[in-house]
């Protein structure tokens, strides 16, 4: 027989999230005070995140960091996840290389986003905090940070970027289903939201305003924390569940991966995917290849620039060591709305500079078609977002026809679509494009950022 999926039992989940920088032969630059250019530290970046969230931020020491007790139980609830390998596409692929796929779409909320929204509720709550606030595109991290505020008894607010919010209008609904208020970005509830439509009054909103408005939020409401879900460290630490859990199940599945995949926002169901296989290309002479698709509209990775810039458009975060297009980049309204974003992670910047894995950029219309096909062979209806990896993946399986190699393709299903049918309505009907962006469109972009470099 056949196996098709490989399935964790509650006891056999990890109980320890996996901390790649403390094994980095190039430590990540430090986050600086735009202001000063010095370093910035936990105390400095407290005021804004959930202490214990800035202190697993700059650990590059701890290579192991226990998951809380009420942490662990909540997992529990949807994990493990099954590594599933899909057989059904390798057959219409006629590929010989061996597909599996990590399925973070099981969870009701749809995406892996939950594995950090519930630390981060739970630190924000252990030290006192009523209020969580923060940003989302898509939908996804609002929709999983409004549960996890409720499971620890804390009030969401929830800035939507306005033109997802149009797109997936069912988001809104599930987040005030979880009690969370939600609000278009830009808006005007904000200093930040009235500067931006001041400029701009049919601005469609990215993640940079909405990340503006929120940390404003946050840095002038008492007992309020911001959060973020994706690009940050400890965002990344959290999501390292998912790849100790595939470590072990791929283990059972008898097979060990040349190539890591997943589609890439900020970096975190990346990370949380490639890291812990990762270690073992630093520690134990593995060779995996680690594979990041980004969208064509959205190329930080392929055609980013290495620099200090600011997380969000208003410029109220510190600056950030990463590959971005200029935090005041506005990318096409395309439907993957969680990898609309300027910059990649700070610990993703570092690896890719270092060349320990490397990014693909994908057509709008690729990211349909592939997910599509996933549709109609492996029965689940792919997140736009995750879309981005099955193309990947499909790249490299076509690939290894072409060669003959049996090579074995590990990717994320980073979250389920089934929420995003119009976008599929729209590719269905034709009425879907690509966005390509040239180069002149970038550098002038990235001018804009040299007036922040030390
Ligand atoms: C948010 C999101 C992404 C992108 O974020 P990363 O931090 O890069 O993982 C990808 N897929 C889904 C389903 C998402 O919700």
């Amino acid at each position: 027989m056949k196996q098709k999926k490989f399935i964790l039992q509650e006891n056999e989940l990890p109980t320890q999230w996996y901390n790649i920088q403390a094994d980095m032969p190039n430590k990540p630059l430090p986050p600086l005070n735009p202001a000063t250019h010095e370093p910035v530290g936990v105390d400095d970046l407290a005021h804004i995140f959930p202490r214990e969230c800035c202190v697993q931020e700059l650990d590059t020491e701890h290579a192991w960091i226990d998951i809380p007790e009420e942490v662990q139980e909540k997992y529990r609830y949807y994990r493990s996840t099954p590594l599933v390998r899909a057989y059904a596409l390798e057959e219409a692929l006629d590929t010989p290389a061996h597909i599996y796929f990590k399925n973070e779409s099981v969870n009701p909320l749809g995406s892996h986003k939950i594995n950090s929204a519930l630390p981060q509720c739970y630190y924000a709550k252990q030290e006192g905090t009523t209020n969580v606030t923060t940003e989302t595109g898509a939908g996804q991290w609002g929709a999983a940070l409004s549960y996890a505020a409720k499971v620890y008894g804390l009030e969401a607010a929830v800035y939507q970027v306005k033109v997802t919010m149009q797109q997936k209008p069912y988001r809104s609904s599930i987040m005030r289903t979880f009690g969370a208020a939600v609000t278009g970005s830009p808006s005007m509830s904000t200093r930040a939201g009235k500067n931006i439509l001041t400029e701009d009054p049919t601005h469609p909103g990215s993640l940079g305003t909405a990340i503006s408005e929120a940390v404003e939020l946050a840095t002038t409401t008492p007992n309020c924390k911001y959060t973020l879900g994706s690009v940050l460290n400890h965002v990344a630490l959290h999501q390292s569940i998912i790849g100790l859990e595939a470590e072990k199940q791929m283990e059972m599945a008898g097979e060990y991966p040349d190539m890591v995949i997943a589609c890439f926002g900020g970096g975190s169901n990346f990370g949380g995917i490639a890291f812990p296989f990762m270690r073992h290309n630093l520690k134990d002479g593995k060779t995996t290849e680690f594979i990041a698709a980004e969208p064509e509209s959205c190329p930080k990775l392929t055609r980013g620039k290495f620099e200090y810039d600011f997380g969000d458009e208003a410029g109220y975060t510190p600056l950030l060591p990463m590959y971005t297009l200029g935090h005041n980049f506005k990318p096409a309204n395309i439907h993957a709305g969680g990898l609309r974003y300027h910059g990649a992670g700070v610990i993703v910047s570092q690896l890719l500079k270092d060349n320990m894995m490397h990014g693909v950029d994908i057509p709008q219309l690729e990211s349909f078609e592939a997910g599509t096909l996933f549709a109609r062979t492996e029965g689940i209806i792919p997140a736009p977002e995750s879309c981005h990896a099955i193309a990947a993946t499909i790249r490299e399986a076509i690939k290894c026809k072409e060669t003959g190699e049996k090579k074995v393709i590990l990717f994320n299903l980073s979250g389920h679509g089934l929420i995003d049918m119009p976008s599929y309505d729209l590719y269905i009907n034709g009425d879907l494009r690509n966005y390509a962006i040239s180069d002149k469109e970038i550098r002038d972009n990235l001018k804009e950022i040299e007036k922040y470099q030390k």
